[in-house]
């Protein structure tokens, strides 16, 4: 590549280009054996009450050990499963999976799966999801999907059928990242979510002076539990954060202050042992990045 620009300059972005192009197909075609391979993990990631101080469920998260590469991110891998379709058969695994491990921990901790724009597009979703719990021999209200808001983008017949075939067999649904999207209220009002998660964005500098983040998340939580959803702050750090989500009224907790995600393994050791053993509880300094 040129360092003198012009037609130089050109070439060196084009090859960059080429080098991430490869990159990502090389991703594609490893990721397409991940799962026969055994290179898919879930972590779980704890959420607290904030009333009560305890554990009432786990957010399962894809964790890919790539044989050569190492750990890479679901930021990097999921965004490809969802171009290239893997991501149907990845989110059946992880919702297989999810069902067999709370199926391990006690009947009122619950599971909560992401599931993807293509994953509610697809009309056999509900007859998976049945599968899952029934093989698991779990109780649906076990049972959290977390749908984002791109799922509500098509506004459609198909989207409030998916929806209410979902809730008929019984499982919860939750609103991730709530705030990030096109944030229409129209189908909040139509679908009764259980949960709003609100973004992690808005609690991030939510407790700096000027901030508009806080009255965001009070007037976020006093809509949701008018219409009788929980909500859960997702990615609260510090404690100062912790005050103000709980100050703003929000009922549920997830974020490094009280645990990031661990393997099944370590997440069934914590619910026995409680989240106050945890060495880095709430009253520690900010967590370290993941
Ligand atoms: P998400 O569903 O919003 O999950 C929350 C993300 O925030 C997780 O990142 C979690 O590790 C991170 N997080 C939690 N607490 C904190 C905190 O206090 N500080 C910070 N900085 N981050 C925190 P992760 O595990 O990297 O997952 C990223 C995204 O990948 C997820 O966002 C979700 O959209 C997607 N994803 C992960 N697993 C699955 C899956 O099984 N299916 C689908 N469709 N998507 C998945
Ligand atoms: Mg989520
Ligand atoms: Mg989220
Ligand atoms: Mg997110």
């Amino acid at each position: 590549a040129a360092k003198d620009g012009g037609r130089g300059r050109y070439h060196f972005y084009a090859d960059d280009l080429h080098a991430e192009a490869e990159e990502r197909s090389q991703l594609e075609e490893d990721l397409r054996d991940a799962i026969s391979n055994g290179e898919l993990e879930l972590y779980y990631q704890p959420v607290v009450s904030v009333a009560s101080e305890t554990i009432t469920g786990f957010e399962a998260l894809l964790r890919w050990h790539h044989k050569t590469r190492g750990p890479i991110s679901p930021t990097k891998f999921i965004p490809i499963a969802e171009d290239t379709g893997l991501i149907v058969q990845l989110g059946e695994w992880a919702l297989r999976q999810a069902c067999k491990d709370v199926a391990t921990w006690p009947e009122d901790v619950r599971v909560a799966v992401n599931v993807s724009p293509l994953q509610f597009a697809n009309p056999q979703l509900p007859a998976m999801v049945m599968k899952a719990i029934a093989s698991a021999g779990i109780s649906p209200e076990q049972l959290e999907l977390e749908l984002t808001e791109s799922v509500f983008l098509s506004d459609n017949e198909g989207t409030d059928a998916m929806f209410a075939s979902l809730k008929r067999i019984g499982v919860r649904i939750a609103l991730d990242d709530f705030g990030t999207g096109y944030s229409s209220l129209g189908y909040l009002k139509k679908a009764p979510f259980d949960k709003i998660k609100i973004d992690q964005s808005f609690v991030r500098g939510a407790t700096e002076q000027g901030s508009r983040n806080g009255a965001i998340i009070a007037s976020i939580t006093n809509l949701a539990h008018a219409l009788g959803m929980d909500t859960t702050a997702e990615g609260v750090e510090t404690m100062d954060e912790l005050d103000l989500v709980r100050l703003h009224g929000c009922s549920h907790v997830q974020g490094f202050i009280y645990a990031k995600p661990m393997s099944a393994k370590d997440a069934t050791e914590r619910l026995a042992s409680g989240l106050q053993a945890d060495a880095h509880g709430p009253r520690s300094a900010r967590a370290p990045r993941q």
